[in-house]
């Protein structure tokens, strides 16, 4: 029989890739799409007439009761959030209310109308913010330093008490950075592809950054720590973990990473040469995109995954990189 996945947070990132590879394997996907003003889903565009798109918010619990209640779900994908850490500073109670609330209604919604699905929570490395050790796994202890590794601490535990108190299958996904040519612009990685290729191609009226400005201005682009340290993926590749977390015979937790840490200033320098420009002719570091704290540079040990799920990054960070700047491209040149 037919599968059903719901999935929040379909408009996505991550949700878009999910419902890509879901679809792929025969289920029946229905995705929650926030209301808006704007019809404007870049991210699933292509899916259109091939997934079921329902109208819900993660602040509203009748209104996912309902959703749950209608298509009842085999599989729970929970990826909606208020999803980027800089900006949780500027409104941290939106991220509460979205990212750690949000994720309570999700559960009991499920809990109540669909007890059997299985779930899955977008947890991140985040919740290890103020963690010293350089390699982080399964069995380090949640230290958030910021408003939104505070809500996914908040949200990765209800899920396990969930599970605990219910016998749910419930499960969290402890994901590193994971990037692509669908990342928005606020998070480094596709700020940076994007403006080398703003830049490579002459381009007059670039999109804006996060603070609503245009994002190159005299050929620089500004950001901030260049000393900051991730550990990045692939995002393709990390929706496939979630998918494989769920076919588990018991709910557990695991770590989604490369185990392998870069600079921003590195990630400057491989996406400029890829254009063949100096990342140093420009990249200026303005204080506005520095941040009140940071998040301690770790590496995620994914063995554990390796072991029980089969799972391993394999797409090199240089290459990563090269594919999102030549995405940009592509996007630039046909918006020409
Ligand atoms: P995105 O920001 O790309 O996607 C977030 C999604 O949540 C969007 O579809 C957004 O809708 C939706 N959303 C936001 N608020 C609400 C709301 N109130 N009700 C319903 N939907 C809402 O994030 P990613 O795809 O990158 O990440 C997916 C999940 O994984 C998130 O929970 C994120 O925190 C988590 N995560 C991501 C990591 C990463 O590196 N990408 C690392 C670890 C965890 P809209 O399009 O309308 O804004
Ligand atoms: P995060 O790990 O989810 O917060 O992902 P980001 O891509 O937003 O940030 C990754 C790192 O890049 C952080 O340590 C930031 O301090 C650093 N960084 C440096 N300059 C910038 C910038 O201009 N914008 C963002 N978003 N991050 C920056």
């Amino acid at each position: 029989m037919q599968r059903t996945a719901l999935i929040s947070g379909i408009s996505g990132q991550d949700g878009s890739y999910l419902a890509e590879l879901l679809t792929s394997k025969g289920y029946h996907v229905v995705g929650i799409l926030r209301r808006s003003t704007h019809y404007h889903h870049p991210n699933i565009a292509h899916l259109y007439g091939k997934i079921q798109l329902e109208y819900g918010d993660v602040l509203d619990e009748a209104n996912l009761t309902q959703i749950i209640r209608e298509c009842q779900p085999d599989e729970i994908y929970h990826l909606a959030a208020q999803s980027v850490p800089a900006d949780s500073w500027r409104q941290p109670l939106v991220t509460a209310e979205i990212t750690a609330l949000g994720t309570l209604r999700m559960l009991e919604a499920a809990r109540l109308e669909a007890p059997h699905a299985r779930f899955y929570q977008a947890t991140s490395r985040e919740i290890f913010g103020g963690v010293a050790q350089e390699v982080c796994d399964e069995e380090t202890p949640t230290i958030a330093n910021n408003p939104y590794g505070i809500a996914k601490v908040f949200a990765h535990q209800m899920m396990q008490t969930y599970r605990e108190s219910y016998g749910m299958f419930a499960c969290g996904g402890i994901l590193f950075n994971h990037e692509s040519p669908r990342r928005s612009l606020h998070f480094v990685t596709r700020k940076i592809t994007m403006a080398a290729a703003c830049i490579a191609l002459g381009v007059s009226d670039p999109p804006l950054n996060e603070l609503g400005e245009p994002l190159i201005q005299d050929r620089r682009l500004q950001l901030g720590n260049l000393d900051a340290v991730r550990d990045w993926g692939y995002a393709r590749e990390y929706v496939d973990a979630m998918w494989r977390m769920l076919q588990c015979a018991e709910p557990r937790d695991f770590v989604i990473a490369t185990n392998q840490c870069h600079t921003v200033r590195e990630l400057c320098r491989i996406a400029f040469a890829a254009v063949d420009l100096d990342w140093q002719n420009h990249v200026v570091v303005d204080e506005r995109f520095l941040r009140p704290t940071e998040i301690n540079a770790a590496r995620g040990d994914y063995s554990a995954a390796k072991a029980a799920l089969g799972w391993q990054p394999e797409t090199s960070f240089e290459d990563l990189i090269q594919m999102m700047v030549e995405a940009d491209i592509q996007l630039l040149r046909k918006r020409k």
